[in-house]
């Protein structure tokens, strides 16, 4: 980039929508078409159609009623038709001059002075008209439309368009084989006259088919190479010691573990034994029992003398999920002279230096925070195991971070994801198609099922009743205020204004409150109370979404529950249902505009209260939300499917999934070009 010009806007508008490279912007498909190959007359034509018109200039005046615009009337032969423009520039007003000849496409209206179009496109009536339709590209307002074409189609004529599927691929996915990527593009991005724009909008067109078979196939095989990248790398291999601090753990707990913890348990145990890094993702419904066997699998990698580090995304969710592990583990350490490190933000400098200290040193065996745990400064003495607890919640650059950390020696740490926002199948098997994944699909035994009803946020007072019996039999309940994203403020003025009113209407019973703003040590007076059972409702923004764990919480409220996702309404609600006692969610919802729920919205409620599987939840959440939810931070690094569509294309997607080994074996070098074109310098992040 020396000596190089600065960018005008265009140029920073090309580079802000990622179309650096000339396949970039060859893949830059139309969103649209404009048909500029025919010409109607005027005699011929029909109201609100959008037609284009070729005649005379026969007037051209600027007119003042009822406001200020340009008048040209244009004589196509047949009959007449008044252009009229808004906003002008002289210049176009003098391309317009009487006696020229031109050509205007814009939607036909009919009116008190006939025929007439506003700020249609026009164009001066020379040569042939265009024998392919118009291309019109998704772009912004800095980039105009005619800049972007030119870009595009000068993308298009210098890309490397080259085929690299493999001889036999496009037969095989039952596919057009005429139709290579060279073809589809000059196809899409010029078509025909008489093509059936249908199957263009539809995507049904062999041109789209191969377009998505291509972007299906550079997806499964960068996924497969970075598996296999990750499968020459090397780890500490790791074996439970007999009689080590993994069955002394066992032994310690109060209960013994479900089967499904078992088989992950095992599932888990066994990585740990090769020496090549585990990838593991740990998935499991809200109360399934994650963390103990997050505390099995660090138990393994104290007993082997290298440490494991724990994060979570936020301090109090790391205090509150990891509380639990500490408090089992930490006996077991104590004798063995090992220690466990707390590394948060928000620590003390003095506190902090004793942290990096005892880090460095390997005395901390277990090293538990925040993303301060990744932070440069932090050397570990051997970091052999990672686990992320709510692994959505990192972003793609903090996870690739982590993996560095033990880089130096040439061995990198075992990972451990785990969350509790369950990946519906066809995710699985594109995003996290190099993942593997353990699943916990049974609760611990004794858990009462939460009742979940709908209710109608004019019944507010019945519900408040119903806390007021709850607290007075000894339980307690959450209530939880919707966040709202744009306005942070509105949000704390509404969950304020809720805790006032409770704290009012329930005399004599502790309301507290909490909020993401609030200081994390007011944070963590307000949980200690409610902890200890002296708070009898809690009203929070979502911070409680995940993490809190008192089992004597019985009811939870959630206000405006209609504006929540719904696999964060099924995570709130697993904050109850803990404890021996019946527990109930009330959603509450506000009524719409017109006094009513929407239909959808009604509809989503009542999937809620009709079902407790999360992944028949997050199936339909996918349905409706898109896989946005599902992969969190991963979203902003890894380029999202454009083309093809997880759920429409999945019989595509599973024969390309099929294919790729071999096609990544037998054709390497293909296979490569393939992935570096589609996805550029972007596969790094598909590997965090
Ligand atoms: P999550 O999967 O949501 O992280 P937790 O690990 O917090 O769930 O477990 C929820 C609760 O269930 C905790 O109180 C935990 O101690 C308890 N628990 C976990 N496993 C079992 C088990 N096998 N039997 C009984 N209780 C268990
Ligand atoms: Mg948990």
């Amino acid at each position: 980039m020396q000596g190089s010009k600065p960018l005008s806007a265009p140029q920073k508008a090309l580079r802000k929508l990622g179309l650096a490279r000339d396949i970039d912007l060859a893949l830059h498909l139309p969103l649209r078409y404009e048909d500029e190959t025919r010409l109607t007359r005027l005699r011929d034509a029909r109201e609100a159609d959008t037609l284009q018109i070729e005649g005379t200039v026969t007037a051209n005046e600027i007119a003042y009623r009822p406001r200020r615009q340009l008048v040209v009337t244009l004589d196509d032969g047949t009959d007449t038709c008044q252009l009229r423009f808004f906003s002008f520039y002289p210049a176009q007003q003098k391309t317009l001059a009487v006696g020229t000849r031109i050509r205007a496409r814009g939607e036909l209206r009919g009116g008190l002075f006939g025929w007439q179009m506003v700020h249609p496109v026009c164009r001066p009536a020379q040569g042939p008209l265009p024998e392919a339709l118009t291309p019109v590209y998704p772009t912004v307002a800095t980039l105009p439309q005619a800049y972007l074409r030119k870009a595009v189609l000068s993308g298009l004529s210098r890309a490397d368009l080259s085929d690299t599927f493999p001889p036999g691929l496009a037969a095989r996915l039952g596919q057009d084989p005429a139709w290579g990527l060279r073809e589809a593009l000059a196809f899409l991005h010029h078509p025909g006259p008489r093509t059936p724009l249908a199957t263009l909008e539809d995507r049904s067109h062999p041109a789209w088919q191969r377009l998505k078979a291509e972007e299906l196939l550079a997806q499964q095989l960068s996924q497969l190479q970075s598996k296999r990248e990750r499968d020459v790398l090397r780890a500490p291999a790791l074996a439970p010691a007999p009689g080590g601090l993994h069955e002394q753990l066992l032994a310690a707990l109060p209960f013994g573990l479900t089967r499904a913890q078992h088989r992950v348990c095992e599932e888990i145990a066994r990585d740990l034994t090769r020496p090549v890094p585990m990838h593991r993702l740990l998935q499991g419904d809200v109360g399934s029992g994650k963390t103990v066997v997050a505390a099995l699998a660090a138990a393994v990698a104290i007993d082997a003398g290298t440490q494991c580090a724990l994060m979570a995304p936020t301090e109090i969710l790391a205090e509150q999920h990891f509380r639990k592990l500490i408090g089992w583990l930490e006996p077991l350490l104590a004798p063995r002279g090992l220690r466990v490190a707390w590394l948060t933000g928000s620590q003390k400098k003095k506190e902090r230096t004793e942290m990096l200290a005892l880090i460095a040193s390997g005395e901390a065996a277990l090293v538990v925070g925040t993303h301060a745990v990744i932070q440069e400064q932090v050397q570990f003495k051997e970091l052999a195991l990672a686990i992320i607890d709510e692994q959505h919640r990192f972003g793609v650059a903090q996870r690739l971070a982590l993996r560095e950390k033990t880089q130096d020696a040439g061995l990198e740490p075992h990972l451990l994801m785990m969350s509790a926002t369950p990946i519906p199948r066809t995710l699985a098997m594109s995003y996290y198609a190099d993942l593997d994944v353990s699943t916990i699909d049974e609760l611990p035994p004794g858990r009462t099922p939460i009742v979940t009803k709908v209710i109608a946020d004019t019944r507010r007072d019945q519900v408040i009743e119903r806390i007021r019996v709850q607290i007075e039999s000894g339980r307690q309940a959450y209530w939880v205020c919707p966040l709202i994203e744009e306005s942070e403020a509105l949000d704390l003025t509404n969950a304020t204004a809720t805790h006032q009113a409770l704290s009012e209407t329930l005399p004599g019973i502790l309301v507290g409150l909490l909020h993401s703003r609030m200081p994390v040590a007011e944070k963590k007076a307000v949980m200690s109370l409610f902890e200890s059972g002296e708070m009898g409702v809690l009203v929070a923004t979502t911070v409680i979404e995940v993490g809190v764990d008192v089992p004597n919480a019985s009811l939870m409220v959630i206000e405006h529950a209609e504006r929540f996702g719904l696999s964060q309404l099924h995570q709130l609600r697993g904050r109850v249902g803990r404890g021996a006692a019946a527990s109930a969610c009330v959603l509450l919802y506000g009524a719409g505009e017109n006094g009513r729920l929407s239909d959808t919205a009604r509809e989503r409620l009542k999937a809620m209260a009709e079902t407790h599987d999360g992944f028949e939840i997050a199936r339909r959440d996918l349905e409706i939300r898109g896989p946005g939810e599902f992969l969190g931070a991963r979203q902003s690094g890894a380029p999202l499917l454009r083309f093809a569509d997880l759920e429409a294309d999945r019989p595509l997607l599973e024969k390309i999934r099929a294919l790729a080994p071999a096609i990544l074996d037998r054709h390497p070098d293909l296979a490569e070009r393939h992935v570096a074109r589609w996805l550029g310098g972007k596969s790094d992040y598909l590997k965090a």
